[in-house]
């Protein structure tokens, strides 16, 4: 059986990764989702087990040690980590998965597994980030400064990654996204014993 795609969506705080990708599972809803570990608090209205498993620092670092996080990043002063089990079985059995990691998480997964497709999500523009950062009205303005220029850091990295859709237009961005992940799973190598049907 053909592993399921790894699909790791990274981009700057505020580009409207989450929107995005909220529509994109509309589309495919047999997509697998990977609950992350965090040390950050809970904004308002986020359960447990969700989109996050909150941890201390030093439950956070034990999970490290004993190899249950597969990649981890320091993220404006938190930790955030993919939990191994749970991606590697459900690409082991075919099934995709859509994740939103920082840059770095994004590209070690890549380094990981080969079957990770990466696509960096930019925003139109950096008053556009900053616009949305202060709509959202979640984080203060120091955290706001900080997820900014953040922000410059990380578009400088938008290279490295497999593909780059700018969202700029909603639905233009979802159909760039399902877009790319159809033709990824159309990719000739991802068909094995494609001979035996022709
Ligand atoms: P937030 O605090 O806004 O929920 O997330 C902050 C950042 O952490 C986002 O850019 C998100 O992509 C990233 N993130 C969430 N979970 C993980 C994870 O498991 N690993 C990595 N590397 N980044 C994550």
């Amino acid at each position: 059986m053909e592993k399921g795609l790894i699909v790791s969506v990274s981009g700057p705080s505020g580009t409207g990764k989450g929107t995005v990708l909220a529509k994109v599972r509309e589309i495919f809803p047999e997509c697998g989702q990977s609950v992350s570990v965090t040390t950050r608090s809970p904004r308002e209205g986020e359960a447990e087990g969700v989109a996050y498993f909150f941890r201390t620092k030093e439950q956070f670092m034990e999970m490290l040690s004993s190899g249950e996080i597969i990649e981890y990043d320091s993220y404006v002063d938190n930790l955030y980590g993919t939990p191994a089990g749970p991606l590697v079985e459900m690409s082991e059995k075919g099934t995709d998965v859509l994740l939103d990691l920082t840059i770095a998480g994004s590209l070690a997964l890549k380094e990981r597994f080969e079957q990770t497709v990466t696509i960096f999500l930019l925003p139109p523009s950096f008053e556009t980030l900053e616009k949305r950062l202060r709509e959202r009205g979640t984080e203060s303005d120091d955290i706001i400064a900080k997820r900014l220029s953040e922000a410059r850091n990380e578009v400088l990295k938008a290279k490295q990654f497999d593909y780059v859709v700018v969202n700029d237009d909603l639905d233009e961005a979802v159909r760039k996204v399902v877009s790319i992940m159809e033709a990824e799973k159309c990719r000739y190598a991802r068909n094995n014993g494609i001979e035996g049907r022709i």
